[in-house]
């Protein structure tokens, strides 16, 4: 048996619902599957920042990187102004750790009008945040200027961890799960009409990753668009996508975006990937206004677990949770208030529990 060693940085407000059942359900996969878990619980967020002055405990990073092989991050709340020696845990991790890919799936089971099956795949280290900014006087006014950096080596790593993503949906829909795409497709996302030579790069980059024997091999089809009328046709015909890969800006705003059409940010999951680690963590934030009252959606922590085990080559057991919270999404009777429902946390949470 393989034996797992999962962070859990539960954080602040719903964090600290939803996490725990993300434990749970890792720790419910059928013994068939051949895995263990051990869970070390790890602090980060406002809390511990009120605490002990710090968002990050440096002990949080250091376990992360020597003695964890994926964790799972719930929400942080963020102060309202600015508070002198705050900064995000999250946006920090993603630094010392080098996760350098957010990956976000959007996927409808009944929800939604349409159905929808998509992954964003944004590009996490470099364009505009890389944060080099400036502002200067002119006898005109003020002028700022951002950097925007894009590098070869982070766009063809993106590009190919989309077409790895592309092969494995495919893989995890043959092990049963139904499909509204053809086959694997991975759409680039870049504005390279106006800027030629940032955009251009992220282009051509992916282009030519993803023209790698093993995608092509695998029937992986490659297109582009132009992130503008990419976001009309995504509000127009989100099933048309199955792989977006993105620079860093158009990611973010994509991956938002996307998640408006699913009903709820109850339902979406996230992982930050780096080579050989991975980080699940639901989309949404702390959720001060239902706090403490034992109705937040678990379902978001319960696919970024899935998620998880998806970057660590557990294919098999990811797919197990997300059939059985299809399952329950499917069924609609045990929902959580925000899909119209009345069931609590713990109750959905057992009824995806029975059905794995
Ligand atoms: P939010 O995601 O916390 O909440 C937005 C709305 O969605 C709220 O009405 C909330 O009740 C609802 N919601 C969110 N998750 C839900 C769930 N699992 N089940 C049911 N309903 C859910 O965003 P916000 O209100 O803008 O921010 C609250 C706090 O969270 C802020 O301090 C913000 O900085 C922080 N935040 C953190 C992250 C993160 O840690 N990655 C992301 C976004 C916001
Ligand atoms: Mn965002």
């Amino acid at each position: 048996a393989r034996t797992l060693r999962i962070g859990l940085i539960p954080g602040d407000g719903i964090g600290k619902e939803v996490i725990p059942a993300g434990r749970r359900i890792l720790e419910a996969l059928p013994a068939s599957l051949g895995l263990k878990f051990e869970f070390v619980d790890l602090k980060a967020g406002w809390e511990t920042f009120e605490q002990t002055g710090v968002a990050l405990p440096e002990e949080t990073v250091s376990v992360l990187k020597s003695d964890c092989d994926g964790a799972l991050f719930g929400a942080v709340s963020s102060p309202t102004k600015a508070v002198k020696g705050y900064s995000s845990p999250i946006v920090a991790l993603r630094k010392k750790l080098d996760l350098y890919a957010n990956v976000r799936p959007v996927k409808t089971v009944v929800t939604a009008p349409k159905p929808i099956d998509m992954v964003i795949v944004r590009e996490n280290t470099e364009d505009l945040y890389v944060k080099e900014e400036k502002t200067y006087d002119t006898p005109q006014g003020k002028v700022a200027e951002a950097i925007k950096r894009i590098s070869q080596r982070a766009s063809s790593r993106i590009a190919t961890m989309a077409g790895e993503i592309a092969l494995r949906r495919q893989k995890i829909r043959a092990g049963g799960a139904p499909s509204i795409h053809n086959g694997p497709l991975v759409t680039i996302t870049h504005k390279s009409n106006v800027l030629s030579q940032t955009d251009g790069l992220f282009r051509s980059t992916a282009r030519e990753a993803l023209a790698a024997a093993r995608f092509q091999d695998s029937g992986v089809a490659v297109e582009e668009q132009i992130v503008d009328s990419m976001v009309y046709k995504l509000f127009r015909q989100p099933e048309a996508y199955d792989v977006i890969v993105a620079p860093n800006l158009y990611g973010d705003i994509l991956s938002d975006g996307a998640a408006a059409l699913v009903g709820s940010l109850g339902l979406v999951p996230s992982a930050n990937v780096g080579e050989g680690f991975a980080i699940g963590e639901p989309c949404h934030g702390s959720a001060p206004d239902i706090q403490g009252q034992g109705i937040a959606n678990p379902i978001a922590t319960l696919r970024s677990a899935a998620l998880m085990l998806e970057f660590l080559n557990e294919e098999a057991a990811a797919a197990k949770i997300y059939a059985a919270v299809d399952g329950n999404l499917e069924e609609g009777k045990l929902l959580s208030p925000d899909l119209g429902g009345k069931a609590t946390t713990e109750e959905v949470v057992q009824d995806v529990l029975r059905r794995l």
